[in-house]
C-alpha cells in the first residue's frame, strides 16, 4: 500500500473537510436523494464557513472557488504545494460524504474555476464572492464543445447571446452562468469565448430541470438564451479572434478543473472501500497484505484489486493538480487523472455494491447511491472516451482534426 503524506500544512484543512463530510453532508445525504430538486439549506451556513476560511487561509479552501494559477517568482525547482492542491484535498474529502452536495454549494461551481483561472483584475473584482455555473454543453455539442451554435454579437458596449445550453450544473441556484458561445462561426473553435451573465438577465429563461440516476442534490439546468445582453465587460479572457491560439485559452480551464473532478471521484471511491472494507470485515474475510491476493478469499483479492486501482487514480490526481501548482502544463495529466480516476469510481462503487450483497444495493447504506453518485465523474467535463483521445493526441503528436 502507498503511504502519501498530507502537507502538513494541509492537515488542518482536509481534516476540517472531512468532519464536514462525517457531520453535516452524510447525515443528510439520503434526505437529498430523495428529494431531488429541494435545495440543502443546510449548507448555507456552510458555505458563509467556507468563505470565512477562504478569507483567512493564503490557499483557499475545500470548494473549486480558489482554482488559479499563481506566478511565484522564480518557478525552477521549486516544490510548491498550492491552492490546487489544497482545494484538491478538500474535495475529495467532502466527496467521501457526498458527491451531489459538494456539487450544490453555494459560491464553489465550475463557473467560479474558469473566472478564478482567467478572470482579470475587473472581474475578480465584480464577480467575486458569487456562485457560478458553467454551460458549455448545447443539445448538438456535448463531447465536441467546439460545435456549439451559441453566438455572440457585439452591439454598441454589449454583447448580444443567442443559444440553447443543457445540463448546467447548479443552474438554477448559481447568481452566474459562464456561457460559452462564438464570436464568429465561420472563425471555428478560435471565436469561441465565455461570457459572465447574471442568473437574473431576463434574456436567460430556464427551460426545465432533469430529473436523474445520481448526484440528485444537485440542481441540473436547461437554458435559452434568447437576445440576452451583457456588458462587454463581461467577456472573460482576451476578447480577440487569434485563429493561431485556436481554443487554447477555453481549455486550460480544464487543465485546472479535470484534477478536481477526478478528486471527487477519489472521494467516494474511498468512501464506498472503507465501508465495504468494514463489512467484509463483519463477514469474517480477511484481508491480508502480506500474501499474494490469489491466495486469499476471492472478496478479499477483489477489494486489494481495487485498492490498488484508486490508489493508482489518487497518485494521478495529486500529481496533475500538483502540476498546475508549480505552473508546468499538465493537460495530459489532467486529462489521465480525470479518465482513470472516472472509470475507477464507477468500477469500484458497483464492485462494492456487488461484494455487500443485499446491504449494497439497499437504500438502507449509502453503498448503491454511491454507485449511482460516481457515475456522472465519468461524463462530465469531458467523457472517459474524450479524456483518453485526449492522450493518445499529446503522446502521438496529433492534432485534434488528425485523431478524433
Ligand atoms: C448531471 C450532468 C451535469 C452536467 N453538468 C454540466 C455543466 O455544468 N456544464 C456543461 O457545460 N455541461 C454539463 N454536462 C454535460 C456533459 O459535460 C456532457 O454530457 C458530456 O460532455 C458528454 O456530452 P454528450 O452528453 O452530448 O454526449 P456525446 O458527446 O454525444 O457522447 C456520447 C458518447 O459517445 C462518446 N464519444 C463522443 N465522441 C467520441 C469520440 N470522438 N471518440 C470516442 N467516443 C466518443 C462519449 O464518450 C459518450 O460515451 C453535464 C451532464 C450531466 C449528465
Amino acid at each position: 500500500m502507498i503511504n502519501l503524506e498530507t502537507p502538513k500544512k494541509f492537515k488542518p484543512l482536509a481534516s476540517q473537510a472531512h468532519q464536514v463530510a462525517t457531520e453535516v453532508f452524510r447525515p443528510i445525504s439520503r434526505k437529498y436523494d430523495e428529494a431531488e430538486h429541494a435545495y440543502p439549506k443546510e449548507l448555507d451556513m456552510l458555505a458563509s464557513l467556507i468563505d470565512g476560511m477562504n478569507e483567512a487561509s493564503e490557499h483557499g479552501a475545500s470548494g473549486a472557488a480558489g482554482v488559479r494559477r499563481e506566478t511565484n517568482g522564480d518557478d525552477a525547482g521549486e516544490n510548491r504545494n498550492g491552492t490546487n492542491l489544497s482545494t484538491l484535498l478538500g474535495i475529495i474529502e467532502l466527496c467521501w460524504g457526498d458527491v451531489g452536495l459538494l456539487l450544490t454549494m453555494p459560491r464553489q461551481g465550475l463557473g467560479n474555476s474558469a473566472i478564478a483561472s482567467v478572470a482579470s483584475d475587473e472581474q475578480l473584482e465584480r464577480y467575486g464572492g458569487k456562485w457560478a455555473a458553467m454551460a458549455i454543453t448545447e443539445p448538438e455539442a456535448g463531447s465536441d464543445s467546439a460545435a456549439i451554435r451559441t453566438t455572440a454579437e457585439l452591439d454598441g458596449d454589449e454583447y448580444v447571446l443567442n443559444g440553447e445550453k443543457i445540463f448546467v450544473t447548479s443552474g438554477d441556484r448559481a447568481d452566474l452562468i459562464v456561457v460559452w458561445a462564438s464570436l464568429d462561426r465561420s472563425k471555428g473553435r478560435a471565436a469561441i469565448k465565455s461570457f459572465i451573465v447574471e442568473r437574473d438577465n431576463p434574456g436567460l429563461n430556464l427551460d426545465r430541470l432533469e430529473h436523474k440516476l445520481g448526484i440528485r442534490a444537485s440542481d441540473t439546468a436547461n437554458f435559452t438564451l434568447q437576445d440576452c445582453r451583457v456588458p462587454k465587460e463581461a467577456l472573460l479572457g482576451d476578447p480577440e479572434v487569434n485563429v493561431e491560439k485556436g481554443f487554447a485559452g477555453a481549455m486550460q480551464t480544464f487543465d485546472n478543473t479535470r484534477p478536481l473532478v477526478a478528486g471527487m471521484a477519489c472521494g467516494v471511491t474511498r468512501a464506498a472501500l472503507e465501508e465495504t472494507r468494514s463489512r467484509l470485515a463483519e463477514a469474517g474475510v480477511e484481508i491480508d497484505y502480506d500474501r499474494p491476493a490469489l491466495s486469499q478469499h476471492a472478496a478479499a483479492a477483489r477489494f486489494l484489486e481495487m485498492e490498488a486501482d484508486y490508489e493508482a487514480a489518487l497518485l494521478q490526481t495529486l500529481h496533475a493538480a500538483w502540476m498546475a501548482d508549480n505552473n508546468r502544463p499538465n493537460s495530459l495529466q489532467a486529462s489521465m487523472a480525470k479518465a482513470k480516476a472516472g472509470r475507477t469510481g464507477v468500477d469500484v462503487t458497483l464492485s462494492c455494491v456487488e461484494l455487500c450483497g443485499g446491504v449494497g444495493y439497499g437504500e438502507n447504506e449509502l453503498l448503491e447511491k454511491w454507485a449511482r453518485d460516481a457515475k456522472i465523474l465519468d461524463i462530465f467535463e469531458g467523457t472517459q472516451q474524450i479524456q483518453l483521445l485526449i492522450v493518445a493526441r499529446q503522446l502521438l503528436g496529433k492534432s485534434s482534426s488528425e485523431l478524433r
